[in-house]
């Protein structure tokens, strides 16, 4: 594939002035400019040959050049705001037949039927769909060959946590339960223009291989649920609609016990229960 050279392009910059991208709240605009970073961003996703790469939420483009530039056989960018989908057009004409950019809101978008297999998604999320996005592609997780998604840093430590910390809960469940996760890299707050109030960081997440057919993602959730719904009272109480002592006797759980300091190897037990 030939290699695609964004160092022609103007500056970011110069891109979110030309086409007045102020940036807006609702939409939860933050830009990245340094293509430095950006294109860390883009390495830590992995190898990208023989993939489509998709990406939500372009805005000027920072991260879709760098995605250009890894050996993805298509980027396609889905973008709600249509003055950044107008900005992204010298970038489409810059890599022909390679780009192709649709705008549209990411949740009601079927990206799956959109692009061929093998797919990933990388993508600096506008925080406030991320995490509904996030369980969206988990729930089809076997579509995709990975997810590179950038979160506020709070959320990220939710996906990746481990039994017995404050972050633990029903995510990290979900999140456990379909792909391996690994945390890895954080990005400053003050590497976005403007830079937004929390830091964030970027969460690798693949489709597990080990995941046991027998759980069903459904009663995972409706455990996890009841669970986490009352992290603070013992399992006993918190799991009463579900079989409250009877079932934790069957998955040998101590009914004294509170959700924060199960395993997902308990939880899949409990789904498998309930
Ligand atoms: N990728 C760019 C970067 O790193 O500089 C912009 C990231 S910014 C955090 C989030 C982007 O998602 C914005 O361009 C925003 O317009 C877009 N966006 C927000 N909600 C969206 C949705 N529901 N569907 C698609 N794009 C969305």
């Amino acid at each position: 594939m030939a290699a695609f050279d964004s160092s022609s392009l103007p500056p970011l910059r110069d891109v979110i002035a030309r086409h007045e991208l102020r940036t807006r709240k609702s939409l939860g605009q933050h830009f990245l400019c340094d293509m430095n970073l950006i294109r860390r961003i883009a390495a830590v996703a992995g190898d990208m040959s023989g993939c489509t790469v998709v990406e939500v939420g372009p805005g000027p483009g920072g991260l879709t050049r760098a995605l250009l530039e890894t050996d993805a056989v298509a980027v396609v960018a889905v973008e709600k705001d249509p003055r950044c989908v107008a900005a992204l057009a010298d970038l489409a004409d810059a890599a022909p037949g390679r780009l192709r950019i649709v705008e549209g809101d990411a949740l009601k978008t079927d990206l799956v039927a959109m692009t061929a297999p093998p797919r990933a998604i990388v993508a600096n999320l506008p925080y406030n769909v991320g995490t509904e996005l996030l369980l969206g592609w988990l729930h089809h997780i076997e579509n995709w060959r990975s997810l590179t998604l950038m979160f506020q840093a709070e959320v990220a430590d939710r996906i990746a946590a481990a039994p017995g910390s404050k972050a633990y809960g029903r995510l990290s469940i979900i999140a456990q339960f379909c792909c391996d996760v690994a945390r890895v890299l954080d990005v400053p707050a003050a590497a976005f223009s403007p830079p937004p109030k929390v830091d964030s960081a970027i969460v690798h997440l693949t489709p597990r291989r080990d995941r046991p057919a027998d759980v069903d993602l459904a009663k995972l959730e409706r455990v996890t649920a009841a669970a986490f719904g009352q992290r603070r009272k013992m399992l006993r109480a918190s799991l009463k609609s579900l079989g409250g002592e009877a079932l934790l006797a069957r998955a040998g759980i101590n009914p004294q016990e509170r959700a924060e300091n199960l395993t997902l190897n308990d939880f899949e037990n409990l789904a498998r229960l309930v």
